[in-house]
């Protein structure tokens, strides 16, 4: 499916982030990888994975500097030349945001940086990768829910995960006249290390299998797949959307009634 394809992937933490469960199928289906890590103390975690995967270019990325990423893109522009697509699989926002009240625990600083580095990352990742993207490039981002539904602690980052969804239709309308397509996979929950930063995350993942049609959650193996489809030519005509890859979740609004009634 991505045979002849070069694609870049960032957010790969260990082997539980879900980035690494896309870079798994990518390479299972004929990808060329490239990983980008935020800094020296990710590049002994990655090592490993990149070396299971025979992936050969790592190149250090932190997407809060403008400085970083440009130099990230010039070392993969002399690597690589051309690029036909991107994962964007980054978020971040201080632990003290994601525990407790909304109104009572969000603040300007919180805000502002879980929406610079979850979502107005994105919109850097394409401005900087534009140049060298080929004709039929495609650009992937990772949102969940809470983007459209309120949750408890999630806070703040479901704010900035709105604001990636819309920044997902913006780019898309920006870039489809070029060829390039982006879209979003709106994931289940699955315990990866940023998601441990939400307080009671546990809880949330027995509550979820309780009520998705499926009755589990998603492994990042299956969202690897899904990715590994829309970033793939048989996705020629998507763009712009929101695919949701969490075992039904979010068309189901009760999975029983109560026994008592
Ligand atoms: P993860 O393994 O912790 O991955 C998050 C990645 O973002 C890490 O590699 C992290 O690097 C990176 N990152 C944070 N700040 C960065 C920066 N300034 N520059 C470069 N990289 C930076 O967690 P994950 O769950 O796989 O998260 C991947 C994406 O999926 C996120 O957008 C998340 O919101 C989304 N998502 C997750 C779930 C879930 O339940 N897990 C559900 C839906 C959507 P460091 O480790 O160095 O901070």
């Amino acid at each position: 499916m991505l045979e002849n394809k070069k694609i870049i992937i960032t957010g790969i933490a260990n082997k539980f982030s879900i980035a690494n469960g896309i870079a798994k199928s990518m390479s299972k289906n004929g990808a060329e990888l490239a990983f980008l890590y935020q800094n020296e103390r990710l590049l002994k975690r990655i090592k490993p994975i990149a070396e299971e995967l025979g992936v050969a270019t790592l190149v250090e990325c932190d997407v809060s500097s403008d400085d970083s990423i440009d130099e990230a893109f010039s070392e993969i522009k002399t690597k690589w030349g051309k690029v036909d697509g991107l994962v964007h699989s980054i978020g971040f926002a201080p632990t003290d945001q994601l525990e407790g009240d909304f109104t009572e625990v969000t603040t300007r600083e919180g805000f502002k940086i879980a929406h610079d580095i979850s979502s107005y990352s994105f919109t850097a990742l394409a401005k900087a990768a534009l140049p060298i993207l080929s004709e039929n490039a495609a650009l992937l981002t990772l949102t969940y829910l809470g983007s459209i539904q309120s949750l408890p602690n999630y806070n703040v980052m479901g704010l900035a995960k709105a604001s990636l969804e819309a920044n997902t239709r913006f780019l898309a309308a920006s870039l489809g006249k070029k060829g390039v397509r982006v879209n979003a996979i709106s994931a289940g929950p699955i315990k990866t290390l940023a998601a441990s930063g939400v307080k009671n995350f546990r809880s949330m993942l027995t509550e979820y299998a309780d009520r998705a049609p499926l009755g589990r959650t998603v492994t990042t193996e299956e969202v690897g797949n899904v990715a590994a489809f829309l970033c793939s030519d048989l996705a020629s005509g998507i763009t712009g959307e929101i695919t949701y890859v969490d075992a039904g979740f979010n068309t189901s609004a009760m999975s029983s009634i109560p026994k008592n009634n």
